[in-house]
């Protein structure tokens, strides 16, 4: 990022019969392909690969790799993600072969330390979520929705239930995995507005409300940055009409060590160990949830679950005849499990606390030193993200969150999370962590007042940002919906397409 490279693809840098490695001969009797292989599943012709030397190859990878932006390079404010730095302990604990070479079928005797280590986890994180039981199996937080909602079906279901209640409630704000997953686990989907403070709107919610509604998927803190102050009444009028209610924890960052969901009243929630707990995440990358369940869904968690026996010895439990079944291979992602389980050790359980406390305080004051130039969408204290708008310049100068975001990729920074949550215009979603210091908050608060600046004086400037990136403005719309993935000898990037609607 940030300086100007052209460079040719490794195709523009093919030249004929140039050869990288020289293996030698083979010493082996062959026999043609087509005999191994059958005369319809071989190529006539050789792949038209990119012939190159062993540096071009080293110098085309490498290349790629310092056009990588990640956490390790720079200041990741993604909203909604928590971006926070992953301790390398982590890393070199999650790397010991003991691990790496555990395989799943090894039987019990063999796999004491696994199943030590995935049961003191499910321990560390039912003190933390003050839930009954944890489950370790899903692998990502929507997977976590849904294993939560199949587990509440199961409960209805259990109490001859299950064919009325149909519906599930999902607030405005909510992240798009909720109502999928609510879709995908066979509800239909009503939405519940937020009111003017940023609470779930409870007169709304009431008149929701019915013998048909199976549960409510709330976020605290919501998507809006914000403590619901609602969230234990409307755990109750849920209870009352006899639904439960499950709690997206996908943001758990703020609550570390100061709040226990279950003390709300949530039934469930599903916690991102990708985000909160440390593992390295973002393009797909394997992640790992956890779920928590209080009493009455205990019965239907998915099996197997990982229990401590009478002697002091850990086991791989089976016989729940209420379970709703594996949702996973095995026992979800092992090794982003171990990672959560350093993370958790290395900061003792007095010193959880201070997650929760720095993530607030990191979060505010960002907003703090930004609100002048951009409001936030509700004025009260946030969590551990900030959301703003950039409303006003769009106004008054034509220049959008979109414009504003591209501009910040030639200060160096990645944008912060946009257009979400939904219900706020030019809306940019800020989350610092915990992790980061007053020092760079400052570098990147700084660099967006600037921009705030430029956005009144040169809006041009920001409407054809980026200006120092190796590739200029996408077609984001194109780049999604007819996605090129392979050369084909022409310029795959159009240079300085107008911005698209997000
Ligand atoms: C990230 C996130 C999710 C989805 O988590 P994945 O692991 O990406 O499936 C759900 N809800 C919220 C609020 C999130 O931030």
């Amino acid at each position: 990022m940030g300086r100007q490279v052209d460079f040719p693809l490794i195709f523009e840098r093919s030249v004929p019969g140039r050869k990288g490695v020289l293996p030698p001969a083979c010493d082996v009797p062959t026999q043609p392909l087509a005999e191994l292989l059958g005369e319809q599943n071989v190529r006539l012709e050789p792949p038209a690969l990119p012939e190159v030397s062993e540096l071009d190859a080293l110098r085309h990878y490498t290349r790629l790799s310092q056009r990588n932006y990640g956490i390790d390079i720079g200041f990741y404010p993604l909203g909604s993600c928590t971006m926070k730095y992953n301790p390398r302990i982590n890393e070199k604990v999650a790397a010991l072969s003991g691990f790496t070479h555990a395989h799943p079928l090894q039987p019990e005797s063999l796999s004491q330390g696994a199943l030590q280590l995935m049961y003191e986890l499910q321990q560390d994180l039912k003190a933390i979520t003050g839930f009954a039981e944890v489950t370790l199996q899903n692998v990502a937080g929507a997977h976590g929705e849904l294993l939560s909602l199949m587990l509440i079906k199961a409960y209805h279901e259990s109490r001859g239930e299950g064919q009325k209640r149909k519906i599930v409630l999902v607030p405005d704000s909510a992240h798009g995995t909720n109502p999928a997953s609510a879709a995908l686990c066979g509800y239909t989907v009503r939405s519940i507005p937020t009111n003017a403070e940023g609470d779930t709107d409870l007169d709304a919610l009431k008149a929701a409300l019915s013998d048909e509604v199976a549960a409510m998927m709330l976020t605290n803190p919501s998507t809006l940055g914000l403590f619901d102050r609602n969230a234990r009444k409307a755990c109750e009028l849920l209870h009352e009409a006899g639904a439960l209610v499950f709690c997206d924890g996908a943001n758990m960052n703020a609550l570390v060590g100061v709040v226990r969901p279950a003390d709300i009243g949530f039934d469930c929630m599903h916690l991102n160990l990708h985000k909160t707990f440390s593992t390295p995440h973002g393009g797909g990358g394997p992640g790992a949830g956890a779920v928590g369940v209080s009493e009455r869904l205990v019965p239907f968690l998915p099996v197997p679950r990982i229990v401590q026996t009478s002697e002091g010895r850990y086991a791989l439990s089976y016989d729940h005849p209420q379970s709703i079944g594996r949702v996973h291979a095995f026992y979800g992602n092992f090794l982003n499990l171990v990672r959560a389980h350093a993370y958790l050790r290395a900061y003792g359980g007095e010193n959880l606390r201070t997650i929760g406390e720095f993530a607030v305080l990191n979060a505010n004051y960002m907003l703090a030193r930004i609100r002048h130039a951009f409001p936030p969408a509700v004025d009260r204290l946030c969590m551990h993200e900030c959301v703003v708008t950039a409303k006003h310049y769009k106004q008054q100068y034509n220049v959008r969150a979109f414009d504003i975001a591209k501009r910040l990729l030639d200060y160096g920074f990645h944008p912060p999370t946009m257009y979400f949550p939904l219900i706020v215009p030019e809306c940019l979603m800020i989350e610092p962590t915990e992790t980061e210091s007053k020092q760079t908050i400052d570098m990147f608060a700084n660099a967006l007042l600037e921009i705030a600046r430029e956005a009144m004086e040169q809006p041009e400037l920001l409407h054809n940002a980026p200006h120092s990136t190796p590739v200029r403005r996408l077609d984001e719309a194109g780049a999604a919906k007819n996605l090129i993935l392979r050369w084909q000898g022409m310029v795959i990037y159009p240079q300085e397409v107008p911005a698209c609607a997000c």
